[in-house]
């Protein structure tokens, strides 16, 4: 495949097979590896104007098979961004409480407030995606979540926040390979989870779960972006480039300073 588009067309439905999770736009790794450093400065510019303009909020969610990338993602892209101004929010198999209320209430107490990047790891789509899949509820319930999605995302760009959705989309080999690493690497070992092995036995499930939730929940407003993760050095410089125009177009700015600095004189 030559071209890929990263952004899949609105309103179209999308095969994930037709998506290569080795695409490097024929881009060379160590060159690549270079500009993503300076693209880091680049992202830690923007955040600090951001932060300090405090108008408008960014939201990220990663989505991603296991072994997909989220955490590599976060690690590098965010390198060198000021972490106050950048919360993470990881969503793992919700509690009892979270349970007894309806999806969004967990995921809703996490968006970034302005001035704020929000990073979520895994998110809302896990109830269209684990839970449907599994069955963990009925299919006429979370057939209404992709609405109920759709509303709750619009609500937040209406309120200031710009959402950018990534599926780091790898292949079964890929994820092979590295199940295999964190398996023969003392330091990756914790990673390793038994349970992942359950998932990945459900993997063309898991696709076309991912299908629908792209194609169902894919707006201008909130765009999913289906990021090539196999090479994880393209990987991070396709978000971290995403990241940087989505931020470039929010036409941030400084506050006005207050009148008169210029005459103030700082006591001795
Ligand atoms: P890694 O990729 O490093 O393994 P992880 O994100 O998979 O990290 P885990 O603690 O291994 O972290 O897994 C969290 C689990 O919680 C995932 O299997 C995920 O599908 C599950 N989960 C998240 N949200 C929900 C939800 N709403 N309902 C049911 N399960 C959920
Ligand atoms: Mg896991």
């Amino acid at each position: 495949m030559s071209q890929q588009e990263l952004r899949p067309p609105i309103g179209k439905k999308i095969k994930l097979a037709d998506y290569d999770p080795n695409f490097h736009d024929g881009l060379d790794k160590d060159n690549t590896k270079v500009e993503t450093v300076l693209l880091q400065k680049r992202l830690k510019q923007l955040q600090s104007m951001l932060f300090a303009d405090k108008s408008q909020a960014l939201l990220i969610v990663l989505q991603a098979m296991d072994a997909g990338g989220k955490d590599g993602t976060i690690k590098h892209v965010f390198t060198g961004v000021n972490p106050q101004g950048v919360r993470v929010a990881g969503f793992k198999q919700p509690s009892d409480e979270e349970l007894a209320h309806d999806f969004l209430w967990r995921i809703h107490q996490h968006v970034p407030e302005k001035g704020y990047i929000g990073i979520f790891n895994r998110s809302h789509y896990e109830d269209v995606l684990i839970v449907r899949v599994n069955n963990l509820v009925p299919k006429a319930v979370w057939e209404k979540r992709y609405d109920h999605i759709n509303h709750f995302e619009k609500l937040l760009v209406d309120s200031g926040t710009r959402i950018l959705k990534f599926y780091l989309h790898i292949d079964r080999d890929e994820q092979k390979e590295r199940f295999e690493e964190r398996l023969q690497r003392p330091d990756k070992n914790w990673k390793f989870s038994r349970g992942d092995l359950g998932v990945r036995k459900q993997w063309d499930e898991y696709m076309k779960a991912y299908e629908t939730a792209i194609y169902r929940c894919h707006t201008d407003d909130a765009p999913w972006h289906i990021v090539p993760a196999n090479r994880k050095w393209y990987r991070n410089y396709v978000v971290m480039k995403t990241i940087i125009e989505t931020l470039e177009d929010m036409n941030l700015k400084y506050p006005d300073p207050e009148p008169d600095l210029d005459k103030i004189v700082i006591d001795s």
